[in-house]
């Protein structure tokens, strides 16, 4: 890690107890070596994505009627960002950012891509590196696990994009009974690496059981691991043994959301096991969040509360998640950091953990943020976040302190999320030199990003003369 030496001086002066440094081959917290470590001297690194899943729909956001033990024990364990962002209201883009560390707009992946697996132009654009590669060239096992949604063209597959191994599907979802019948992009096979798989169970159950065994077969090596759940995506689909846990919900699609969301928490206990049970979880940075927000009611019965919004909107609903990292080897447990964060964080963080080299070329958005979650470090990760959604005539949002600019719709609309996080009362009348200072911070952005490379799905299969 950076400039060990004066964060322990800073934590010794500060008070702060709890601290992790690292030497190669030996990583410790407060002077005591952390368990589990490999050869390298290295901490593990898992990104749990979920897809689709509403910001009150686990239960340390809240959630009454699904229980969500295993996500909330991450936040028991480790540091839930009350203000955690991703970098758009939609499935690709914001996995375009994850993956590079950069606002994807910049290099014009602010559409989903279709289902196209001989066009070579729709996906990440392969100028960009991703925290794969630099994890990868830092020693790591990388692995991917789940949707991928970032081109279905063999150059995009993420055996190209520094994954060493991949179990998963390349569209935006999938079906998850096994012989479902569905459009192409939901129905094609699993595959493994580049060899198409028979998919046995659940899909959720698969995905979990897959990360379980990938952390117990490189637990002797740093690994960094994506996990992209499809879940809690549409379609809604559960099979009995999850959806007998919720009888008591009268509503049936709500009842299979509730099923699907449990699945995937089950899965993420699995994971957290495999950890605990290779003696590995000390030294393993877990992240969770969701790719998005809930989408509307008439596609999935989600829980956005508190906020304004959904799926699609740069109102709070599309873009503020579920949030949390642990890290019991280097992280608070329990601590509820209020400042906000972005998806776009994970590379810069991953890659600080790792010593890992970024390329000078590749400019990242994010920031390491685990001296912030750790309290080493006082002030905020980022002075200024922003948001944009379909080219420079598209919807768009600039949040800086406590006020958010917005458009939306038409109107452009100014809020106070301190006192009024549901974005019910447009202050821009009241306050409108703020409104001058936030248009100027997003115009001043929106001139460095490019238009989209490509346009919505529908769009473009239809160019393409296909249904
Ligand atoms: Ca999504």
């Amino acid at each position: 890690m950076r400039n060990d030496i004066s964060r322990r001086q800073f934590l010794v002066m500060s008070g702060v107890g709890a601290f992790a440094m690292s030497v190669p081959g030996c990583i410790t917290m407060g002077g005591k070596k952390i368990t589990g470590q490999n050869a390298a001297g290295k901490p593990n690194v898992i990104v749990i994505l979920a897809d689709d899943l509403g910001h009150a729909d686990v239960g340390f956001n809240g959630c009454k009627d699904i229980p969500t033990p295993n996500i909330d024990s991450l936040a028991k364990n480790g540091v839930r960002c009350s203000n955690g962002y991703v970098s758009h209201p939609f499935c690709s883009p914001t996995r375009a950012g994850l993956l590079t560390g950069r606002y994807q707009q910049r290099f014009g992946h602010e559409c989903n891509p279709a289902w196209l697996p001989e066009d070579t132009n729709v996906g990440l654009p392969l100028n960009q590196v991703t925290v794969a590669q630099v994890m990868r060239d830092a020693g790591y096992v990388t692995g991917a696990i789940g949707k991928w949604h970032l081109g279905a063209a063999p150059c995009f597959h993420p055996n190209e994009r520094g994954f060493t191994e991949y179990l998963g599907f390349l569209g935006g979802g999938h079906m998850y009974m096994p012989g479902d019948k569905g459009g192409v992009e939901y129905t094609v096979p699993v595959l493994r690496n580049k060899q198409p798989v028979e998919q046995k169970e659940y899909m959720t159950d698969l995905l979990s059981s897959e990360a379980a065994s990938f952390i117990t077969r490189h637990k002797d090596k740093p690994f960094f691991l994506y996990l992209a759940y499809n879940a809690v995506h549409t379609p809604l689909q559960a099979p009995e043994k999850y959806l007998n846990r919720f009888k008591h919900i009268a509503d049936e699609k709500r009842r299979t959301y509730a099923a699907m969301n449990s699945a995937m928490d089950d899965g993420i206990g699995l994971v957290l096991k495999a950890l605990r049970d290779n003696g590995i979880e000390e030294n393993t940075m877990v992240w969770f969040f969701s790719d998005n927000g809930g989408p509307p009611a008439n596609v999935a019965p989600t829980n956005n509360s508190p906020f304004r919004g959904h799926k699609g909107n740069v109102y709070e609903g599309g873009i503020h998640v579920p949030f949390v990292v642990q890290w019991k080897g280097g992280l608070p447990r329990g601590k509820v950091y209020d400042e906000p964060v972005i998806s776009l964080d994970v590379f810069a963080t991953a890659a600080a953990l790792a010593g890992a080299k970024v390329p000078e070329s590749h400019k990242l958005d994010g920031v390491d943020i685990l001296p912030y979650l750790s309290g080493e470090r006082k002030g905020v990760p980022h002075d200024v976040l922003h948001w944009r959604s379909g080219g420079s005539g598209g919807k768009w949002a600039v949040r800086q302190g406590r006020y958010k600019l917005v458009k939306d719709g038409t109107a452009v609309e100014l809020f106070d999320l301190v006192d009024d996080v549901g974005e019910t009362k447009d202050l821009g009348a009241e306050k409108p030199d703020i409104v001058k200072q936030l248009q100027k911070l997003h115009d001043a952005w929106n001139a460095e990003l490019i238009e989209p490379l490509w346009q919505n799905p529908k769009r473009a299969v239809k160019k393409a003369g296909r249904k």
